[in-house]
């Protein structure tokens, strides 16, 4: 599933492939990604110029520019969990699964839109609508700071992986690379955020940053379906540590990396370089008598 560092790898090729380029025809081929009206959004692209990127967590928003200076109108974009968002040519033969065809500027190359589960959904809005889903959101997990992280994290109950994956908290972060973090970070993902010492915490906070930075560098991670905008997967998968690697050996110590179901995700972790959480009772030590 498309997280921070395969979208943001998805906006770096729209940036390079398709700023500034004009949209000369939209076809809706299956309405169900639209949200809102499929007429509604084929009218209010079309004609328009692609002039700004935005990207928040997982979502993306192309900024659309009318030639009579209409107000701006911005393309909502979001993957789901197998969107492909590409720069094809036209003369390629659409694959099964496309739903939305964008043609730029005299058509002979076009933004297609390919998701198979179809999760993925597309929306054209007004800034105000715009700003409204993007505030909904936490702060980006990139631009994050410290002191926003660590007071995100006080007084949390309830397992850490499953924090670390609340959009409304941080956006960006899914289910590889918040495994993939607490490894890092050496925290076990059950373990409660308020609970988490202050040296953990902060850990955390420079391995979140880490693994995403270093996922963007290699385009991200594709186990099936992920692909930039020419088309090519991500190259992260020969970095993950923990992610799908149950029963083999941990690259620090050799422990079978085992696998734990927390709120219905599968979480991947080392049960020695991510030790349990310790019980109250035990934190305050052995209870002596007398005292
Ligand atoms: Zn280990």
């Amino acid at each position: 599933m498309p997280e921070l560092p395969e979208v943001e790898t998805v906006a770096q090729g729209l940036r390079r492939r398709a700023l500034g380029r004009r949209i000369a025809a939209v076809e809706v081929r299956q309405p169900a990604v639209i949200v809102g009206s499929p007429e509604g959004f084929v009218s209010t692209l079309t004609g328009r110029t692609l002039t700004g990127l935005e990207r928040k967590g997982k979502a993306l928003a192309l900024e659309l520019t009318a030639a009579n200076g209409a107000e701006p109108r911005f393309l909502l974009v979001r993957l789901g969990m197998t969107g492909q968002f590409t720069v094809t040519p036209q003369s390629v033969p659409i694959a099964p699964h496309t739903h939305v065809l964008i043609a730029l500027d005299d058509g002979h190359e076009e933004l297609r839109f390919r998701d198979v589960r179809r999760f993925g959904r597309l929306r054209s809005c007004t800034r105000e609508e715009l700003q409204a889903v993007l505030g909904a959101m936490g702060p980006d997990a990139q631009r994050m700071t410290e002191a926003q992280f660590l007071a995100a994290m006080r007084d949390r109950r309830g397992a850490i992986k499953s924090w670390l994956m609340n959009q409304n908290l941080m956006a960006g972060v899914g289910n590889i690379y918040a495994d993939e973090a607490l490894f890092q970070a050496g925290i076990h993902p059950l373990a409660q955020p308020g609970r988490v010492s202050p040296a953990k915490a902060h850990r955390l906070y420079q391995a979140v940053r880490r693994v995403l930075e270093r996922a963007v560098r290699l385009g991200g991670t594709t186990f099936s379906d992920y692909l930039d905008v020419e088309g090519r997967p991500g190259e992260f998968l020969k970095m993950l540590r923990v992610y799908q690697r149950t029963g083999r050996p941990c690259r620090r110590c050799g422990c079978k990396i085992r696998r734990l179901v927390i709120a219905g995700r599968s979480s991947h972790f080392c049960p020695s370089c991510q030790p349990p959480p310790r019980r109250k009772a035990q934190m305050h030590g052995p209870r002596r008598p007398g005292v």
